[in-house]
């Protein structure tokens, strides 16, 4: 999963995007509301976490106009000020939630999965054939066997899961589960597809990820 976070303190940006990083999310970070907006609307972002107070264009702006322009990504507001006023100001713009600050981070994880959940229609596990991929507690299994996965195989399985059944290339592959950092020029999908296959894949009869040549992978069971 791919977040956008937009926080012009570089201290609170820097917090969240480390705690996100750590717990496999993708994350870019843009300091102002006009960047904000442009990397909102340039890419595919599963989630938004804006900041209200921001140089440029503030927060209820930018979702506002995220809204006309049909970008229908789930927003999460921060804001300092912790007023009735602000959160139905910032839930008529078309925000889907809203935090006051200062907050717990493990309220902003809770937050952040809760939007998840929504576009999933609110399952916690992401399954397919015999994979489980329990989003709370973070574990995953085939069958029996549990499989411990490191943070970018976690993010690669859950963008898989999310997707089964349908083509997905690289550049999707480097969108979701990869920041704006990620270098295309590299083979470093394929190098994490295939610590993922020797995992998930390898020692079972059934395989599921498989390559489409010339353009990424998919993952379907065999006939
Ligand atoms: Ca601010």
């Amino acid at each position: 999963m791919r977040i956008l976070v937009v926080e012009d303190e570089k201290k609170v940006a820097g917090f969240i995007k480390k705690g996100l990083a750590e717990e496999s999310y993708a994350v870019d970070v843009a300091y102002d509301g006009v960047e904000g907006e442009y990397l909102a609307s340039t890419n595919d972002y599963d989630i938004i976490i804006l900041d209200i107070m921001l140089p440029k264009k503030n927060g209820f702006d930018v979702v506002r106009d995220l809204r006309v322009r049909e970008i229908k990504t789930p927003v999460l507001l921060l804001t300092a000020r912790d007023t009735v006023e602000d959160k139905v100001k910032g839930l008529d713009s078309g925000a889907d939630d809203y935090l006051s600050k200062p907050f717990a981070f493990e309220e902003l994880l809770a937050r952040v999965r809760a939007l998840l959940r929504r576009k999933d229609y609110g399952l916690a596990e992401l399954k397919f054939a015999d994979i489980i991929l329990d989003q709370s507690t973070r574990k995953a299994t085939r069958g029996d066997v549990v499989i411990d996965l490191t943070l970018k195989e976690y993010g690669l399985l859950e963008y898989f899961l999310r997707n089964p059944n349908k083509v997905l290339t690289r550049t999707m592959i480097a969108e979701h589960v990869w920041d704006y950092t990620f270098d295309s020029d590299t083979n470093v999908i394929d190098v994490y597809v295939n610590h993922l296959r020797n995992k998930i894949d390898k020692d079972f009869p059934k395989k599921i990820i498989h390559t489409v040549r010339g353009i990424g992978y998919i993952l379907k069971e065999e006939e």
